[in-house]
């Protein structure tokens, strides 16, 4: 017997029925204990183990990160009885048979406070790994719709506060904003797109990057069929923003899309927000690649600059364009065809072929990039970073951000990915760092690997590395010490270094 989530501590409980009726629902709780009380003492507490009060499966601390699971999923735990009210689920059904429970410890009697940082990432998590073992939808449950619950949702009578504060209008879209892939439409696609083509006779051939924003605007929901806007409206809405900035729409007009004035004018100007991405000609190809297949894994589309001379379509087999030109397109997928599979996919209205197409990572070329944010899904920030996964700010007590240098209480300051680190990540406010980033070759000395330079900033009680494989991480400092202890008392022994 063991936790069934691999991060929390297992500390059995006597309350529980054995077996289920069926894994469907999450039920998220909060506990309203009204004082300190934490996970632990709950889980030994007499309210789980005598034998007739409560329990649920897994308890979310509140004031130091620690998860811990008291009943075994495959056990029926007492945390959410019966529909009340006007709950429309089945009032004759003990719905502790069918769910998995989760406590949030809180210390109101009311729970009125919101969670912490790292209780909300913890619950992320935890319910993430809950629902891909269990196949539960990332979504909110209802009678006919497997899911997740709030115990209000069952019991709106007697437990009309529980969870209470939460973030529920952001909940469902950071539970499917971490790990988990966004909805696709058929073509593996982060969004539904007319066909468009951007060639008729006697009008400019360069009207690309109008092309671009108006596809922006065309996007229609993955999760349903049609595009918002038609073929001949997209065709329409390009055509019109190039006469208003450059003037006739002849085919002798060449001006093409000024980047950035002309395009970010039309987008705000067409009410389509979108989040600069850290690419430009000098950044590192392989980085650039990662950058734009993290935004379309949480389901953003990206506008990217191009050099027409780098597109490999590798339906055809064959660089298509030659040229010395520049070209607008969307990233709008990533392919999973045997042999295509991580190569992204575009939106170009240049090609007539059937889109979306493949391009080669291999060979594009990455200029410039912005992420179009959806209407259905979260705007972004510019410091949003898709490869941490989150943009849950929070400075750590007694330091001070101005937006762009997070400052500790000692002076020292942190800038770029270590901020966002920071301030994404649960943060202990004494760790603070000894030095300021700097750059580092080899970035680790006693772990061998292949990518091994890149910026370092050394903390009280971490490491902080960042290269253009591995992004910003935490380092093994108990490996490099070691082995810089070992050769240093080898040193003073007399060995040669
Ligand atoms: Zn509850």
């Amino acid at each position: 017997m063991g936790a069934d989530y691999s991060k929390a501590l297992w500390v059995a409980c006597k309350n529980f029925w054995p077996g289920n009726k069926g894994m469907d629902y999450v039920v998220i709780h909060a506990t309203a204990s009204g004082g300190v009380q934490t996970a632990m003492q709950l889980a030994t507490g007499s309210e789980f183990n005598d034998g007739q009060t409560a329990s649920v499966h897994y308890i979310n601390n509140r004031d130091t990160s620690q998860v811990i699971q008291v009943v075994s999923e495959a056990n029926s735990a007492w945390g959410n009885c019966c529909a009340t009210g006007n709950s429309p689920f089945d009032h004759n059904v003990n719905w502790n048979w069918k769910s998995i429970s989760i406590e949030n410890v809180k210390y109101s009697n009311d729970n009125s406070e919101p969670l912490t940082t790292w209780q909300y990432q913890n619950l992320l998590d935890l319910v993430r790994d809950i629902c891909h073992r269990h196949t539960i939808p990332l979504v909110h449950g209802s009678p006919t719709q497997r899911g997740i619950l709030f115990h209000h949702d069952l019991d709106p009578v007697n437990r009309a506060r529980c969870p209470g504060t939460f973030p529920y209008t952001t909940f469902f879209q950071d539970l499917q904003g971490g790990t988990t892939t966004p909805i696709l439409t058929p073509t593996h696609e982060v969004a539904v797109y007319p066909q468009s083509y951007q060639y008729e006779p006697n009008e400019t051939g360069d009207a690309c990057g109008f092309y671009a924003n108006a596809l922006a605007k065309a996007m229609g929901n993955p999760s349903g069929t049609q595009p918002a806007l038609t073929t001949e409206q997209v065709d329409v809405l390009a055509d019109q923003y190039y006469v208003q900035y450059n003037g006739q729409n002849a085919s002798w007009n060449t001006k093409g899309m000024a980047e950035p004035t002309q395009q970010e004018a039309m987008l705000n100007s067409l009410g389509i927000p979108f989040t600069h991405i850290a690419i430009d000609s000098n950044s590192d190809h392989n980085q650039d690649i990662a950058l734009i297949t993290a935004w379309l894994k949480l389901g953003y589309p990206v506008i990217v600059l191009i050099p027409t001379a780098s597109v490999y379509d590798m339906d055809v087999g064959a660089f298509i364009y030659g040229g010395s030109g520049n070209h607008f397109i969307t990233a709008s997928g990533i392919d999973v065809r045997p042999g295509f599979a991580g190569h992204l996919m575009y939106r170009d209205t240049a090609n007539n072929g059937p889109s979306p197409r493949t391009y080669s990572n291999d060979h594009i070329v990455i200029y410039h990039a912005i992420a179009i944010n959806p209407p259905w899904l979260p705007q972004r920030p510019d410091s949003f970073d898709p490869l941490q996964g989150g943009d849950q700010v929070e400075i750590p007590a007694g330091w001070k951000d101005d937006g762009t240098i997070l400052t500790a209480p000692n002076g020292h300051k942190v800038v770029r990915g270590f901020r966002n680190y920071i301030l994404t990540h649960p943060w202990d406010p004494g760790d603070v760092p000894q030095e300021e980033e700097h750059g580092q070759n080899p970035l680790e000395a006693y772990y061998n690997q292949p990518n091994n330079t890149g910026t370092q900033q050394i903390f009280l009680y971490t490491t902080l590395n960042w290269n253009t494989t591995r992004n910003v991480y935490k380092m093994g400092v108990g490996n490099e010490f070691l082995h810089t202890r070992n050769d240093l008392i080898a040193c003073r022994a007399g060995a040669k270094p």
